[in-house]
């Protein structure tokens, strides 16, 4: 096999069939097919790099396909919400379609079933029809209305669509095989009457078709090529094919529906349903919380598109289900962030230094560069002074030889600026450390040259002139379920393991340059990790989102 095959995914090895027993390139057509009933997640970013991305692969369209047949669940706010994410995730579909463009067509279509006697009317409760499915070893049991005369189903079929009958009272099923190995074989249902408006066709419909009808007639129409799916409609790919049967013409291209695996994510859920919950029951404050698996709260917290479509990337597509560790999407975001996020400093729990050598009042502007990884970025200017905040963890009065940052009697160099070293140390009655006295070493300045600035200490700290420094809301994420796998515990709902410190707020002081900082915009704290600036934030009140850890804190503590 040649290298360029064997990284084919196992979708692509099944294209390539089909390139080489006559389909042609012209033919090839996806889609992305998100019914809009809650915001994209994570599991969908797999969907929907797999899908543009085989259009880009193979030069050929890929539709939006808004699988909208459920008034009761889908709304405009979901719609809007999705064609926002798939364009953020950087992708561009041919054409913007709706199941519910083909409403009319579909149900010409039924209406063409029932004159073939192939599709009828029960009036049966859905009690009743539950009793008769049988069970995987055991036959259903055929409806009493199973054979009612082609008229009379026209009859009650153009009724239900004209409104004449209540919600329940009458479906449209297909009539198939009471008998089948299949359960879905087992006359399905095609339509149920609904009496609520829908988001495109408000009041025009009250039948809706359901999903299996609805699926693969429209990849008919669209005349996609190869409809992927996730594993648990295989056992639907029977019925996907049977629907085609009944009305697939000569000479027109015959959609496949091929499976692969659902994505799951550690430590949280990724399912519309689930994630709806938390955002109704006020676990989260919205879809997009920096909290939520969901494209929205990704790209919240600090996400970037790259590091989305690297991490889908990387986990490929599968034919078995299995759980991913969310420390992988968070390398992903690290490594992207790492070459494009410009460095500042800011302390998150700060300790008063005071370097009493250095004159008071004096203030200097220190060069310092953007980025060490981005030559490109430019440099900007620093204050410092004679008062700095540095981390509190980053000073101790005494501590062994490993502690390389702060101790009395040791050196550390403040980051692009001095080597200090601390001299002594005020304390509070509680005995809590409240000032750290250094002094500085003048010849020592970052970049100036001197023997001095090249000297090495073992430490650099990160700082901020207090008299400079601006203050931040910072909030800090935690996983929003304590367990790997929330929601695969047979005796417990998922809701019982969500963890109660997923979030943390708290001030702190950052340099000067982030004043007039917007929304989106991502940097790294230096030596603490990457944050984003939320959309909270205001000139009033700057608030910053920590979207990851410089290290994988988390990894560490699981092992212990
Ligand atoms: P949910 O349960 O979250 O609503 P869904 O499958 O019902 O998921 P759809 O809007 O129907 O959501 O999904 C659109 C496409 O995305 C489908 O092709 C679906 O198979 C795929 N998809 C959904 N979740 C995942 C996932 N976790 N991993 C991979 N693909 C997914
Ligand atoms: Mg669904």
């Amino acid at each position: 096999m040649s290298e360029a095959a064997e990284s084919l995914n196992f979708i692509e090895h099944i294209i390539e069939e089909d390139l080489r027993n006559g389909y042609s390139r012209q033919d090839l057509r996806f889609r992305f097919p998100p019914e809009p009933n809650g915001y994209l997640h994570i599991g969908h970013a797999s969907s929907i790099c797999l899908n543009f991305g085989l259009g880009i692969r193979y030069d050929a369209p890929v539709n939006l396909r808004f699988d909208d047949t459920n008034p009761a669940k889908e709304e405009q706010e979901y719609v809007d919400a999705i064609k926002r994410d798939v364009e953020w995730l950087g992708f561009s579909w041919d054409t913007e379609r709706y199941a519910s463009d083909y409403f009319q067509q579909l149900y010409d279509w039924a209406l063409q079933l029932i004159k073939n006697g192939r599709a009828y009317v029960d009036s049966q409760s859905s009690e009743e029809m539950a009793k008769q499915k049988g069970t995987p070893t055991e036959s259903g049991t055929e409806s009493p209305f199973r054979n009612r005369s082609i008229d009379e189903n026209i009859e009650l079929f153009e009724g239900m669509k004209n409104g004449k009958f209540e919600e329940g009272s009458h479906v449209l099923r297909a009539k198939i095989d009471m008998n089948s190995s299949n359960m879905l074989m087992r006359d399905p249902i095609m339509y149920r009457v609904l009496h609520k408006a829908h988001h495109r066709t408000n009041t025009d419909w009250c039948i809706y078709p359901m999903y299996d009808w609805t699926h693969g007639e429209s990849d008919y129409i669209e005349q996609i090529s190869h409809s992927l799916c996730t594993l648990e409609f295989a056992m639907h790919r029977e019925l996907y094919d049977w629907f085609l049967d009944q009305v697939v013409e000569p000479r027109k291209l015959r959609p496949k529906q091929r499976e692969f695996a659902r994505r799951n994510l550690s430590h949280t859920v990724v399912s519309k349903r689930k994630l709806l919950q938390l955002v109704e029951q006020g676990v989260v404050t919205g879809w997009n919380d920096p909290r939520m698996p969901t494209i929205s709260g990704l790209r919240r917290r600090g996400y970037t598109p790259e590091s989305i479509r690297n991490f889908a990337e990387t986990i490929g597509i599968a034919k078995r289900e299995n759980l991913i560790d969310v420390s992988l999407l968070e390398f992903h975001v690290r490594e992207h962030l790492n070459k494009v996020a410009p460095r500042v400093m800011g302390v998150l729990n700060p300790i008063k230094v005071v370097i009493t050598n250095y004159p008071e009042g004096k203030v200097e502007w220190l060069e310092t560069e953007n980025n060490p990884e981005d030559h490109t970025a430019g440099i900007r200017n620093i204050p410092f002074s004679r008062e700095i905040y540095i981390e509190r963890d980053d000073f101790k009065e005494e501590a062994n030889r490993k502690f390389f940052r702060l101790k009395l009697g040791g050196e550390v160099r403040l980051k692009s600026a001095y080597i200090i070293k601390a001299e002594s140390c005020t304390k509070d009655t509680d005995g809590n450390i409240t000032e750290v006295h250094c002094t500085y070493d003048p010849k020592s300045k970052s970049g100036s040259g001197s023997e001095e600035s090249l000297r090495k200490v073992k430490g650099t700290l990160h700082w901020v002139s207090i008299a400079h420094a601006i203050e931040a809301e910072v909030r800090l994420y935690d996983r929003l379920f304590i367990d790997e796998s929330p929601d695969t515990h047979k005796d417990k709902d998922f809701m019982e393991f969500i963890n109660p410190n997923s979030l943390q707020v708290i001030k702190g002081f950052l340099e000067p340059s982030l004043k007039d900082v917007e929304a989106g915009k991502r940097v790294q704290f230096q030596r603490l990790g990457y944050f984003c600036v939320d959309s909270d934030s205001s000139n009033e009140k700057l608030v910053f989102n920590r979207t990851v850890g410089l290290r994988d804190t988390w990894a560490k503590i699981q092992n212990r």
